[in-house]
């Protein structure tokens, strides 16, 4: 039976992080130091000083690595309430690409390599970048189609290829890089300053909210040690679903947050805001999209939870984590829309968060899947389940 009670420490949790964003961390969202590539490594730190004064530096992690060690329906809750503010989960060091990092490393890194990475990772000490996505014509929405290369020279291998839309790549001290091998795809640990690593550039994206951007990399004969491949030589595709099938959850319970926050801006405006004669929320145009955000919160919110408690259960559930995060993508991003919409001419502006957020959130009905791969894959595992059914069809 699906079990959605609280635990004690997930509702002492969820108050202090409620506390903890609308205290230290919305005034800091009119912080200058938050350039088109994200907040600056000094307004991070400083943020993550605020965090681990406050014990919500990285709490999703074990307690080994300084966190609570919650359970992905736990972390739900958590992750929900930080995400009201888009530096929130920089500043609790449960963002993206990072926090899917840690439970990568946790699961698969050896321990010299969780000592060597985790540890000051989850610490927040240093951030990371995750290698995978290529241009020209490489992986994308199809994984299948890596080119970038590993060889073996001696113990050693030498890497060559390129990559982009590298999340955080600028100031990151580590790299987990995907790579082709003649045993199949595989996963490197690499310093990102390394010579052969030479950062092209950074793009200039609509979401402006992540540390460091999204850049292009060069590899051109990285040189790394064969005590720097993740786990096991040709097992990269697997190792990604590891990190993928939680990581796309923490993406929706952050957005969820973001969501509200959006929702509740959207809310107060509508409430005050009169337009012939009366509030606009008592015109039925705006109270129902209102309404409708409720309802979908609500209904996305149940999601989440019903997908960390399958993760919980032990399942690798990566059909569910794939829907959920199919469904959140276009709901959250609906929902946020919406507040736009209810806004008018000021949802537009940046003198609310809606329109960070609404340029925040578009990304994610791209990345880790897009939403058309998403239902392309269930399709497909409805065709494979339907194929086997035999006898007459069922009128
Ligand atoms: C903000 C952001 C951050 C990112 N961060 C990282 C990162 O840190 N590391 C990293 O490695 N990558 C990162 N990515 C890359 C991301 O994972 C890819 O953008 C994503 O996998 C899609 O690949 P693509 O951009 O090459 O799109 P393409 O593969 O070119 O696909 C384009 C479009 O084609 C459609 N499509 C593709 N296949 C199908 C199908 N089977 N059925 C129907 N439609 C289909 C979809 O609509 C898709 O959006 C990031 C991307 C964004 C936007």
């Amino acid at each position: 039976m699906v079990d959605f009670s609280r635990s004690d420490r997930e509702t002492d949790l969820e108050t202090r992080t409620h506390e903890f964003i609308r205290a230290v961390i919305i005034p800091a969202e009119r912080d200058p130091r938050q350039t088109i590539h994200g907040p600056t490594s000094e307004l991070v730190h400083e943020l993550r000083v605020q965090a681990r004064k406050a014990r919500l530096l990285a709490p999703q992690v074990a307690e080994r690595w300084g966190g609570y060690g919650l359970s992905h329906r736990e972390t739900a809750t958590v992750l929900r309430a930080s995400g009201y503010s888009l530096l929130g989960p920089v500043a609790m060091n449960c963002m993206a690409p990072d926090e899917g990092n840690m439970h990568l490393l946790d699961a698969v890194a050896t321990e010299a390599q969780k000592k060597a990475y985790l540890a000051p990772l989850a610490a927040g000490e240093i951030r990371s970048a995750f290698l995978m996505t290529e241009p020209d014509g490489g992986a994308g929405s199809d994984p299948e189609m890596l080119t970038t290369t590993a060889r073996a020279v001696g113990s050693d291998w030498i890497i060559d290829g390129r990559k982009w839309l590298i999340t955080g790549a600028i100031g990151a001290r580590f790299g987990i890089v995907m790579a082709r091998t003649p045993q199949g795809a595989t996963m490197f640990l690499t310093q990102m300053d390394a010579p052969g690593i030479t950062i092209e550039r950074v793009l200039d994206t609509l979401d402006q909210a992540i540390p460091g951007g999204h850049s292009v990399i060069r590899l051109a004969g990285l040189r790394v040690p064969a005590s720097q491949v993740l786990g096991t030589v040709g097992a990269g595709f697997r190792y990604a679903q590891v990190r993928l099938a939680p990581a796309r959850l923490t993406h929706c319970m952050r957005w969820w947050g973001a969501a509200r926050r959006a929702h509740d801006i959207a809310v107060e405006y509508a409430c005050q805001r009169r337009a012939f004669g009366k509030p606009l929320i008592e015109h039925e145009g705006v109270g129902f999209m209102l309404a409708r955000n409720q309802v979908d919160l609500l209904q996305t919110q149940l999601l989440i939870d019903y997908t960390a408690w399958t993760l919980d259960q032990g399942s690798r559930a990566n059909t569910e984590s794939s829907m959920a995060k199919m469904s959140c993508a276009e709901t959250l991003f609906q929902i946020v829309d919406r507040c736009v919409q209810v806004l008018g001419g000021l949802g537009i502006t940046t003198d609310t968060q809606v329109a960070r957020i609404f340029h925040a959130i578009r990304a994610f009905r791209i990345y880790d899947g897009p939403t058309e791969v998403h239902l392309w894959s269930l399709a497909r595992r409805l065709q494979r389940q339907g194929s086997q059914a035999h006898g007459p069809l069922q009128p």
